[in-house]
């Protein structure tokens, strides 16, 4: 962490105060939506678009950055067109209120693969991380004074301890595993070993799989976040299992299952991709959108046109815009078959999640474990924070509210507050504040649409919720960007606002991913690739599809 000198460290204010004073000198109360963030100079922007490449990416989320630097690698001359004027797509860092950088829309690393990691340099071009532990902190609301928390980490015995509070047989369920708790908290990890033989957690609802194994409600409820985030599905949901699975097969610095807040911001990862990519010689381009894919006479990608007309010739072209956009909007229909773009219109795109973006003058002080005079991070600041997570029913009900066209009464909310290991992030004393909540449909009850009054309700909503369990919260607020579905959709060109291109139930991984018969990268139209999280393994930061899809895509360019 920063070390600031006794010197330098700001006087302390009384929140509300602070709140205001801060949101008089940055002229925001909240931030406007669409507002755009500080443009900054990214890796390889002095290069000058060129009539042809040998392959054109459209879209740099860092599934676009990954394949054109394997592709780059490999000799390949290679172009990206981002239509917005940033890079990363949904991993990306953006200075919504001025002062606080935020990472936008993903705010948690893990699955980005090792191999990527190694073959791409990402630490020589600046990557850092900062692993957190503990890592998980429930706390609950309830009558008893000081209210309960559960807080999740690596040390095994103090973990025990914590989960004792609740359960003492849920404590010795790791005692019976030979004290190997870490792994059978990641439940979907211990089963992903016996993969074979756990065909029930791949289908089953992932709160029969919890119900063997453990009693507590805290810890069960904590555990099924990972297996509904981003979901449009309830624990109760046969198949949600497979959710869980995809949230722990991730590894860090060596760890399985880790996961970590990127120095900077999750921009910062998507910038070093990009460092890579710019270093072996890519093209690199923002405030390019791509309106066409062009095909020749013979049927095949020959490049694509950009919004103002401009022409570009290629033999490779990948896109890391979603399936829907891709096929639907800027492939010509007529090249590609009826029951093709049928499926791809039908594919399903439900999205619960309402991500909210918060600066806040100081750091939540929980009932739970407050936050000591001197307003020092505690262990728990840097967790997951868990709220409306007493037990599974409670999901449940939440999920049921979209059902009816209702955003959740009690919304399920993941808290994160990278700024307490990433201080660079938010002014001194400030913090960013990352609420990922759910369930909020995308089209409300009757059909309507989300309005302002809608979207700050439901923040409003939210916040409340965070009050009660952190009082004072409220008055610590500088300002927030609150993006619902429509929003996620409109800002990141995530059909339906789904945070994965599309969701990942089983009938739309694998070999099903985004279609069957094209679930190989390539597509129905010779030279045109997918390389974003629509295709497999689908979504999350993980490169892979980006890497996969520029593999696929270099066997081709060998051959022709
Ligand atoms: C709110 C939220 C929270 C999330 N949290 C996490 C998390 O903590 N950890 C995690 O691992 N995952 C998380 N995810 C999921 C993860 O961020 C995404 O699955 C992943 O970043 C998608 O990467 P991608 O490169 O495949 O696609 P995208 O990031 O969607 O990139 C596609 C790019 O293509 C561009 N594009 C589209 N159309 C065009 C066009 N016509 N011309 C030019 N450019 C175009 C887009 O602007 C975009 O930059 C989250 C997602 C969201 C939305």
């Amino acid at each position: 962490m920063r070390r600031q000198s006794p010197a330098l460290r700001p006087q302390p204010l009384p929140g509300a105060e602070m709140a205001a004073r801060l949101g008089r000198r940055l002229g925001t109360a909240h931030a406007a939506l669409g507002l755009p963030s500080r443009r900054l100079a990214h890796p390889g922007a002095r290069a000058q678009l060129q009539p042809e490449y040998d392959a054109v990416v459209i879209g740099a989320g860092h599934n676009g950055l990954v394949a054109a630097a394997y592709l780059q690698k490999s000799g390949v001359r290679t172009a990206v067109l981002e239509r917005r004027h940033v890079l990363g797509g949904a991993a990306v860092t953006e200075e919504i209120i001025p002062g606080f950088k935020f990472s936008r829309a993903s705010y948690l690393l893990s699955l980005l693969r090792p191999q990527i990691y190694k073959d791409l340099e990402l630490q020589r071009h600046g990557l850092r991380l900062h692993p957190r532990n503990p890592y998980s902190f429930t706390p609950v609301l309830e009558a008893r004074s000081p209210p309960r928390s559960l807080l999740l980490g690596h040390n095994v015995a103090e973990t025990q301890r914590q989960i004792a509070q609740f359960s003492p047989r849920d404590a010795e369920v790791g005692e019976r595993r030979g004290g190997d708790l870490w792994p059978l908290l990641q439940a979907g990890l211990v089963l992903g070993k016996q993969l074979p033989q756990s065909y029930q957690v791949l289908t089953a609802p992932i709160s029969k799989v919890l119900d063997q194994w453990f009693e507590s409600e805290p810890l069960k409820a904590t555990l099924a976040t990972d297996a509904v985030i981003g979901a449009m599905a309830s624990p109760h949901t046969p198949g949600s299992g497979y959710v869980l699975l995809h949230h722990v097969m991730g590894e860090l610095q060596g760890q399985r299952g880790a996961w970590a807040y990127v120095a900077g911001g999750m921009g910062a990862l998507s910038h070093a991709i990009a460092c890579a990519a710019a270093a072996h010689g890519a093209h690199i381009f923002t405030e390019k959108p791509v309106a066409r894919v062009l095909v020749g006479a013979n049927g095949a990608a020959c490049g694509v046109a950009l919004g103002d007309g401009t022409e570009l010739r290629s033999r490779l072209v990948l896109s890391n815009a979603s399936p829907q956009h891709t096929f639907l909007q800027l492939t010509p229909q007529e090249q590609l078959l009826p029951a093709f773009v049928r499926q791809v219109g039908q594919l399903d795109t439900r999205s619960p999640v309402t991500k909210i973006n918060v600066a806040v003058a100081r750091l939540p002080s929980f009932l739970a474990a407050p936050t000591p005079h001197d307003g020092r991070p505690q262990p728990h600041h840097q967790c997951s924070i868990h709220l409306n997570c007493e037990d599974v029913a409670l999901l449940h009900r939440a999920f049921e509210d979209a059902g009816q066209g209702q955003p959740s009464t009690r919304p399920v909310i993941e808290l994160c507050i990278p700024s307490v290991l990433d201080p660079s992030l938010a002014p001194p004393g400030c913090h960013v504040v990352s609420l990922f909540t759910q369930y909020t449909p995308y089209t409300l009850a009757g059909g309507r649409p989300w309005g302002e009054q809608e979207r700050e309700a439901y923040a409003d909503r939210v916040f409340d919720c965070v009050e009660a369990y952190a009082p004072g919260f409220k008055a610590s607020v500088v300002g927030r960007d609150v993006l619902t579905p429509p929003d996620l959709e409109r800002v990141f060109g995530l059909p339906g606002g789904n945070i994965f291109h599309g969701g990942m139930s089983l009938d739309q991984l694998y070999f099903a991913r985004p279609v069957p018969s094209y679930a190989g990268y390539r597509s129905p139209i010779p030279g045109l690739y997918l390389c974003g999280s629509g295709a497999h393994p689908g979504g999350g930061v993980m490169g892979a599809a980006g890497r996969n899809a520029a593999s696929v895509a270099l066997q081709d360019f060998k051959q022709k």
